[in-house]
């Protein structure tokens, strides 16, 4: 790496390349690097600015996005197109979201087992989309500081998303032009940071990272085994956080003033002064022991004792899960030997001390707890470059392996840069009814239609005993030995048929054959997604069409006249726009099918399960 001046004050650094550390977080965002002179990791800002990019995405009238703290401002005024929260959204499907009031913005309820869209005007995005442009912007800042092209990087998840959630992240640094060297969990990246798990060390570790943050609390139990992190269990709460402490104080402010929750929520700015001088006394009580200000006639007074009384059973709800985290990892809080705090919430100095005192030791807080997860993603990024050569490097998959999916997608089992041996499985049913097999096409590299990637292997899963479309379980395992050898497993469940075959995934490719794979990636990116996006549409249209044929079959005496008309239009209207390529126009016609089937299908499940449960005692 070339040795180059950086002054970090005025935020001017050269360097020919760079990997960074990415926080992509659900309220802000932070990049870091290793700062070549003193090889520490450091964040990055311009001037004075902060380090911290709000995740939040803006959509203008003509559909240009603006991220950071411009889009935050629209929160307030165009809550319908301001995207907040984008990272809650990542590989979930609708049903998964559960309760959906909680977002200003509109959700597409598909009624299908489709990963959510949001929708702003006319135009769709998936959350990787979202995601995304968050993380263009972020690339974009880091390029002005750095004075250089950043394309890679390694982006820190919470330790619980799954496969799906990883992926999805994996995609959007595609799709924003970065190369995602490597997924980091959260609290991994936080203890790296406090110079855990770097260094050669036989000794065994166990770490427990408390994240309370504005909007969420994780607690996850690491064990450290040669540079090798494990996650032994994780708990929270996804709707607990700063936020939290903040509506106590309002509260307490507003019953001291005779302010009535009617008031409250008639009365927007009124809430949001009130919400903001709250935000305020909350910071000052880390540091002073009185609070005192006036707003709009009501005098604002909050001392320490009783701001922690407000929030003690917030943060008793924290110490719970910590609790059932160490249940489930099956160990002893006497046996963790390091606590480490993450997130802006713990500053407060009663949850410091509760935390402390609940693990009978003093936490870790020196890092800045805003900072410490991105600081610790530059020092995997500077592992993965060959730059710490403390730390164990183990072998890994250069390119992604998986199996072609409807509309010859590419579906990816073990992503590129996993860990050597691997292990993963994924399960697949069939699309048409009486199916009695099912051809597995292996393909590795890193592009979203398989054409585009190298093929390594195929077979047939044959003698699937007749059943209806979707209700066949073929579970597909790829096993990665450490020699690099592939097994790939088909599996029918309900069955027990069952197949398998051996490849070479590493067979005959140079390294500069790699190394051009990942690049058309990158530069294909776009297009990729777009005809991800486009395929996918397309096949959850078709399979919209044969359930709701279906379902018309099935029950067409209980339906209106009135209504079998609407969906014979909208039907059609949907099979027209499967024959286009405008993905946005395939979501409206299945949003408009939606819209018109869903209240006679929930009518008609009503009345069916009133009339199975008539007669019976509840
Ligand atoms: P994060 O999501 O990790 O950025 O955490 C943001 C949360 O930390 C917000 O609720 C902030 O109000 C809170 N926070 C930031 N600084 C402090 C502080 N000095 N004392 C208490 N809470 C803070």
């Amino acid at each position: 790496m070339a040795k180059i001046p950086i002054n970090l004050v005025t935020g001017s650094l050269q360097q020919d390349e760079m990997i960074v550390g990415i926080d992509l977080g659900t309220t802000n965002s932070l990049v870091a690097i290793i700062h070549p002179e003193t090889k520490k990791p450091v964040v990055l800002k311009e001037h004075d600015e902060s380090s911290m990019v709000p995740s939040v995405i803006y959509f203008d009238e003509y559909g240009n996005p603006i991220v950071g703290t411009a889009a935050k401002a629209y929160l307030e005024i165009a809550p319908e197109r301001t995207i907040f929260s984008a990272k809650r959204l990542m590989g979930k499907t609708y049903s998964d979201l559960g309760n959906t009031s909680l977002f200003s913005y509109k959700i597409i309820d598909d009624n299908t087992d489709s990963l959510v869209k949001v929708k702003v005007d006319n135009t769709f995005y998936s959350p990787v989309e979202l995601s995304s442009f968050i993380l263009k912007e972020l690339k974009l800042r880091a390029e002005h500081i750095l004075k250089t092209p950043v394309t890679k990087a390694v982006i820190t998840v919470p330790a619980y998303f799954n496969d799906a959630q990883r992926q999805a992240t994996r995609d959007a640094g595609k799709l924003a032009g970065i190369d995602v060297l490597r997924i980091v969990n959260e609290p991994t990246a936080a203890s790296l940071a406090y110079g855990l798990g770097v260094g050669k060390s036989d000794q065994v570790q166990t770490i427990a990272v408390y994240d309370l943050g504005g909007g969420t609390f994780d607690i996850s139990i690491l064990r450290i085994v040669d540079g090798v992190f494990e996650v032994l269990s994780t708990h929270g709460d996804t709707y607990l956080g700063g936020d939290d402490f903040d509506k106590c104080i309002v509260q307490h402010w507003a019953g001291q003033n005779n302010i009535s929750n009617e008031e409250l929520s008639g009365n927007t700015l009124l809430a949001q002064g009130l919400r903001l001088r709250a935000e305020t006394a909350k910071k000052y009580l880390s540091e002073a022991d009185v609070y005192e200000d006036s707003f709009n006639q009501s005098s604002l007074i909050l001392t320490k004792n009783e701001f922690e009384d407000l929030i003690e059973p917030l943060v008793s709800k924290t110490i719970d899960c910590c609790n059932r985290a160490l249940k489930d990892a099956g160990i002893k809080k006497e046996e963790i030997d390091n606590i480490v705090m993450v997130g802006g919430s713990t500053r407060v100095p009663l949850v410091k001390h509760r935390v402390g005192d609940y693990f009978g030791k003093t936490v870790n807080d020196s890092v800045d707890p805003d900072e410490v997860v991105a600081l610790g993603a530059a020092i995997q990024a500077d592992i993965l470059a060959g730059n710490n050569k403390e730390v164990l490097l183990l072998d890994v998959t250069p390119l992604s392996l998986g199996i072609e999916t409807a509309g010859g997608l590419m579906d990816v089992l073990i992503p590129r840069n996993s860990k050597i041996p691997s292990k993963a499985s994924r399960q697949y049913t069939t699309q048409v009814d009486g199916q009695s097999g099912m051809r597995i096409s292996v393909y590795q590299g890193e592009r979203d239609l398989v054409k585009d990637n190298r093929k390594l292997a195929e077979f047939n899963l044959t003698q699937i005993p007749g059943m209806p479309a979707g209700l066949p379980k073929v579970e597909v395992g790829f096993l990665i030995n450490a020699d690099g050898i592939l097994t790939v497993t088909a599996n029918e469940l309900r069955s027990g048929v069952a197949q398998q075959i051996e490849v070479k995934p590493q067979y005959g490719l140079t390294d500069e054959q790699v190394e051009k794979m990942l690049l058309d990636s990158i530069t294909h990116a776009k297009e990729d997604i777009a005809t991800r996006a486009l395929t996918e549409a397309r096949t959850e249209g078709e399979q919209l069409l044969k359930t709701t044929e279906n379902f018309l079959q099935k029950n067409t005496s209980l339906i209106h006249q009135e209504e079998l008309l609407q969906t014979a239009a909208a039907m059609q209207a949907l099979q027209l726009a499967i024959t286009m390529e405008d993905k946005n126009l395939i979501q409206q016609k299945i949003e408009a099918l939606n819209d018109i089937s869903r209240p006679y299908a929930e009518r008609i499940m009503d009345a069916a399960i009133s009339t199975a449960m008539s007669g019976k005692k509840i």
